[in-house]
């Protein structure tokens, strides 16, 4: 192997981001996003990635660069075969594909995005790099749904979780932060972006998180339910006559906060909260209480806690998120420092005050970078 670069692709169903990282000095030379996909010049996912070869291209970064030493894919479901980034085959790509019924609108995409950069550039590495790896560790007490185990193994239907390459890199961002190694240092991250999951890291090693089969279970998200018995869905079905799709669009679109008051994004929520708007307070309120329930649980399963990460784009931006999730936990060794979680600023730091014994700390995530790092490992070994 000879280049340094990696690019990253992450193909959803209506857009594919990309960024080209430099492994050597840490650049990033380039990264953009195709969006509207299916709906107008950009007929398909093959043509979104043409684009995203053309661009590159056009700044002299193109797929036949020499630098280009490996294409890191973001695969939404890894099932229970994939418990670390993978290099792709055929087989691989295979294996990806029969786990679409786990992940039906994102693993199709992930293919297409695989199998797109495969054909542009045959013998270039390329690694699959999965949301759900880091929570592979989960034990099984963890992981089981209390239902018919033969039920329940014939069908896949366990915990697996998602956003694991964020709650990868931030647990370890965290411990380095404190200046300790992963091994050393428990943490509770709460990844909070328009879709939101909470993890228990012990040792650097994930031992809980909050989503499940699929990433609708577990906290208030920006559409999603989180947390709902699951009863309520025959309860919608028998008396409220609506079907498995309409139920599946209610819970995964017209829920949450959006749900709740209209408004998913928490800038909204915050501005109408100021106007004395009652129903953006109440889907506040209902949010910081899910997220506080988990940061208990997650507390007895660790049994000492040293640190509670918040991340993504609620966690990083939202001091009075994070101020209402933390108010009143000194009995759990938390304390906030208000002038600290006020200031506004792009950087890992620490917001608890000198003699809180739980650190908590705004740990920006950065998933292309995790990706990256994870592919030219795979590749240079
Ligand atoms: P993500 O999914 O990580 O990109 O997070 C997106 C969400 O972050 C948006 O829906 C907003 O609710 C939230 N967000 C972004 N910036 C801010 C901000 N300055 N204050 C509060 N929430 C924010």
């Amino acid at each position: 192997m000879n280049g340094s670069r990696v690019l990253v692709l992450n193909s959803g169903s209506s857009s594919v981001k990309y960024q080209l990282l430099d492994m050597a000095d840490g650049s990033r030379p380039a990264f953009g996003i195709v969006e509207r996909i299916g709906e107008g010049p950009v007929a398909d996912h093959a043509a979104a990635l043409k684009q995203v070869a053309d661009e590159l291209a056009a700044q002299g970064l193109g797929l036949d660069s020499p630098e280009l030493a490996a294409v890191g894919h973001r695969v939404v479901h890894g099932g229970t075969r994939f418990t670390e980034p993978a290099l792709i085959t055929d087989e691989v790509v295979e294996e990806i594909e029969k786990l679409i019924p786990l992940a039906p609108l994102h693993n199709p995409a992930n293919v297409t995005g695989i199998k797109v950069a495969r054909a542009l550039r045959p013998d270039l590495p390329q690694v699959a790099v999965f949301d759900t790896a880091f929570h592979s560790t989960i034990p099984e007490a963890a992981a089981r749904y209390a239902i018919d185990v033969a039920t329940a193994d014939r069908w896949g239907v366990r915990r697996y979780g998602f956003h694991g390459t964020s709650h990868a890199y931030v647990s370890r961002a965290t411990a380095a932060l404190l200046g300790k190694d992963p091994a050393e240092v428990n943490t509770i991250v709460l990844h909070l972006g328009n879709g939101a999951s909470t993890s228990a890291v012990r040792g650097g090693v994930c031992v809980e998180t909050s989503m499940g089969l699929t990433p609708l279970e577990g906290l208030v998200m920006g559409t999603r339910s989180g947390d709902i018995d699951p009863a309520a869905i025959f309860h919608l079905s028998r008396v409220g006559g609506m079907s498995t799709e309409e139920i599946d669009t209610l819970l995964n679109k017209r829920s949450g906060l959006a749900g709740l008051c209209g408004d998913n994004d928490m800038r909204e929520i915050g501005r109408r909260m100021g106007e004395g708007d009652q129903a953006a307070q109440l889907a506040f309120d209902i949010y910081i209480h899910r997220l506080r329930k988990y940061v208990g649980a997650y507390t007895a399963v660790l049994g000492r806690v040293d640190a509670i990460a918040f991340t993504a784009g609620v966690g990083e931006n939202s001091a009075a998120v994070r101020e209402a999730a933390m108010r009143d936990l000194t009995a759990f060794g938390i304390e906030v420092d208000g002038v600290r979680n006020a200031l506004r600023s792009a950087t890992t730091r620490l917001i608890s005050t000198e003699s809180s014994r739980v650190a908590v700390a705004v740990v920006p995530t950065d998933e292309e970078l995790e990706i990256a790092g994870r592919t030219f490992d795979l590749v240079s070994a």
